[in-house]
């Protein structure tokens, strides 16, 4: 069995079905009902504000906002859950891993929030570990933004690097044990 792909798929399914439910209404399967509780409380954060389910947002090379097709796309951001209420946006990840609170994905997801949105002046974000309903949360103001970009950027250009002179370096981790070329590879952590 391939766990990477069985998990992958599973986290597919209630991406869906949570979409689904907070779009359309459409009531959960039996077997993901209890994530009810997580549809409920983002209704109750989103009440007299403005929800959006998959929000996409992207911007240029010059951090301007621009569409997903647009050739001048650069960073793309998808996020689950997107509220904004007055100066407030709220940005919620649905995980189906094992809980591993790393904020990065956070951040830029704040930062294209401060980019898009310029009344929002803070941003609570949350990851949210289906598996045993748990939350890590971490908010970022306007003011953090280039302190944040900075930090995206630094990884970016490290990917440009490994781009320009074709070197890729092996970063064994946890995750190996998902990786399609984990059989094949000689650094993999298993
Ligand atoms: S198995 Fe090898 S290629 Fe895959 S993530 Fe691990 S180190 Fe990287």
């Amino acid at each position: 069995m391939d766990d990477g792909g069985e998990a992958s798929k599973y986290g597919e399914r209630v991406h869906e079905f949570l979409e689904y439910r907070l779009k359309e209404n459409v009531e959960l399967p039996q077997d993901i009902a209890h994530y009810e509780v997580l549809c409920t409380t983002v209704e109750k954060i989103a009440n007299g504000g403005e929800l959006s389910i998959e929000k996409e947002l992207v911007l240029t090379e010059e951090l301007k906002p621009t569409g997903w097709w647009e050739p001048d796309a650069w960073l793309r951001s998808k996020l689950d859950i997107l509220v904004l209420r007055g100066d407030t946006a709220y940005v919620m990840d649905w995980k189906t891993g094992k809980r591993n609170p790393d904020f990065f994905q956070m951040q830029m997801f704040a930062c294209q929030v401060f980019k898009h949105f310029p009344q929002v002046q803070k941003c609570k974000t949350s990851l949210v570990w289906l598996k045993h309903l748990q939350m890590d949360t971490e908010e970022y103001t306007r003011e953090q933004s280039n302190q944040m970009w900075a930090d995206i950027m630094k990884k970016i250009r490290r990917i440009y690097d490994s781009a320009e002179n074709d070197v890729w370096p092996a970063r064994p981790s946890g995750l190996c044990r998902f990786c399609p070329a984990r059989h094949d590879c000689d650094y993999a952590a298993l």
